[in-house]
């Protein structure tokens, strides 16, 4: 993007669930780096993100930092977020895509299941989102962006069952009514609900066999990539997108028309 030429890496992007080698987090990762982002990664394996870090910064050149905190604790995330304050530019953008599936179908669900998938996926969402945003409003700049799903629009149907759904699709009422708020600041809000991206979250790889099964009602005839997702979030992340917020962008391929 333009949007950085002349001011390369003097703002952070935080990326929650950034770590794992074939995610979400980790293309955006490296597509915010090569527009000009220090990054920080964090995530549940603190190896992982470190990891990830480093390749990053060796590929691309400029900061990137790894860090380990459980998104669903508080105490963690505030430990991992004034590391990364102390190391790192001011954060100009978060992207929270830390989160866990849930295939269980409702009736054998468990109130200790149910929890943590809200744990990870929302109040994690929670967490880290008013723990950066601190920092944001004192600098009155901001864009934040929660990836909720295609499952919270269409009551799963992909893989995940009732309490993924419905914790994907409390980050989209936790996105409006946060940007709400945060207008004042100058700082965006946005969510994404993507449909089916090629990663491992649905119980491992995809093979050949199940993404042509899932395609079959995808008006582009395939599953998403990391990348397809990755734009976007950058997109929303950058000056550019300054007038939008509040708003929850549907990058499924066409097989969700709302
Ligand atoms: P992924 O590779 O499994 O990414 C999720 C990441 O979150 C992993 O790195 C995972 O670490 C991390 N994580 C799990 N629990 C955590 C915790 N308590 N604290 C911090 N980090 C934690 O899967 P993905 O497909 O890229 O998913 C990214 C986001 O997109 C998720 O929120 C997912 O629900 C959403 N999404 C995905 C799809 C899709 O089809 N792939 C569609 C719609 C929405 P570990 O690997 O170590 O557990």
């Amino acid at each position: 993007m333009s949007d950085n030429v002349g001011a390369l890496f003097t703002r952070t992007a935080v990326l929650t669930g950034a770590a794992s080698a074939r995610g979400i987090g980790r293309a955006t990762a490296t597509r915010l780096a090569v527009a000009g982002w220090a990054i920080a990664i964090l995530d549940i394996d603190e190896d992982a993100a470190q990891a990830a870090a480093a390749e990053i910064s060796s590929s691309h050149g400029g900061p990137a930092i790894g860090v380990g905190a459980d998104v669903s604790d508080e105490a963690s995330v505030d430990a991992a977020i004034a590391k990364i304050e102390a190391a790192l530019p001011p954060m100009a953008g978060l992207v929270n895509l830390a989160g866990i599936s849930s295939p269980t179908e409702f009736m054998a669900e468990t109130v200790e299941a149910w929890d943590r998938v809200f744990a990870i996926n929302m109040r994690g969402t929670f967490i880290v989102t008013q723990r950066v945003l601190r920092g944001m409003i004192d600098r009155r700049y901001g864009r934040i962006v929660s990836i909720s799903s295609i499952s919270a629009q269409r009551g799963g149907g992909t893989y995940s069952k009732v309490a993924y759904s419905a914790s994907k699709a409390a980050i989209i009422g936790f996105t409006r009514a946060v940007a709400r708020e945060m207008g004042e600041h100058n700082i965006t809000v946005n969510a994404v609900a993507p449909g089916p991206i090629d990663t491992d979250i649905m119980g491992g790889t995809l093979t050949d066999e199940r993404k042509a099964e899932m395609s079959s009602d995808i008006l582009m005839g395939r599953v998403g990539t990391r990348d397809d997702v990755a734009a976007l979030i950058e997109f929303l992340l950058s000056e550019d997108a300054g007038f939008i917020t509040a708003a929850t962008y549907d990058i499924n391929g066409g097989l969700q028309i709302s």
